[in-house]
């Protein structure tokens, strides 16, 4: 299966796409992962993505694609991914198409919430820096040492994550990933759902989603 995760940051998008490819075995792939490892490792691409990714902005198109393609090109995503924060432009949506060709895109699932809960969830957040599990201080807190229970990382919150640069993280998903969801929907795979909605509930959504597309291909 080859699914998007699309919506604003905070949204959730990462805590299922973590338990789904869980479930069904797919790798979840995450630019942002991604990039915030090349940051942690002082890469060339880290270096130059840290000053964007601190202010809320988005990282280069090209490199994102490179990226992208590099990953795709590894044997576990032959069985199917879930993409992560990937398309956020719609260059990199065309980019994507060109990538895959025949094997496109099945379906892309759009957290739907309201821009204040998001707020209230990014500012709660916090994260492991080695495993990248995810934690929010009101519905499922830390442990009290932050030492991760997963991997015994450190957990943090993200500098992206102070309320300064959410706004305007949430500003440049209006402008520039916003306009995928009509993009996707054009292709006839776009599938939304609530996801102001408890946890679980939308994660079976998502698994009768899953459902529906895997008895289509
Ligand atoms: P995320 O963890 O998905 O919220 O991503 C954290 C930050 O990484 C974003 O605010 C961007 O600066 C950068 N980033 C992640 N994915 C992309 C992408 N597909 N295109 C451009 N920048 C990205």
């Amino acid at each position: 299966m080859r699914l998007i995760f699309l919506g604003a940051p905070g949204t959730g998008k990462g805590t299922q796409a973590t338990a789904l490819s869980d479930k069904y075995d797919i790798p979840q792939i995450s630019t942002g992962d991604i990039l915030r490892k090349e940051v942690k490792q002082g890469t060339e691409l880290g270096q130059k993505a840290k000053n964007v990714m601190d202010q809320g902005g988005l990282v280069p198109d090209d490199i994102i694609l490179k990226m992208i393609q590099t990953r795709l090109s590894e044997p576990d995503c032959q069985k199917g991914y879930i993409l992560d924060g990937f398309p956020r432009t719609i260059t990199q949506a065309e980019g994507l198409d060109d990538i895959l060709g025949q094997k496109s895109i099945q379906g892309v699932i759009q957290f739907d919430i309201d821009h204040e809960i998001v707020i209230e969830r990014i500012t709660s957040r916090r994260v492991c820096v080695d495993c990248g599990a995810t934690f929010n201080m009101i519905t499922d807190p830390p442990p009290a040492n932050k030492v991760c229970p997963r991997c015994g990382g450190k957990i943090i919150q993200r500098d992206d994550d102070k309320k300064e640069t959410v706004q305007n993280r949430l500003d440049v998903y209006e402008e520039k990933t916003a306009p995928l969801v009509d993009y996707y929907d054009k292709k006839n795979v776009l599938y939304r759902i609530d996801a102001a909605q408890p946890v679980q509930d939308v994660r079976s959504n998502i698994e009768t989603i899953f459902e529906k597309i895997s008895q289509e291909s």
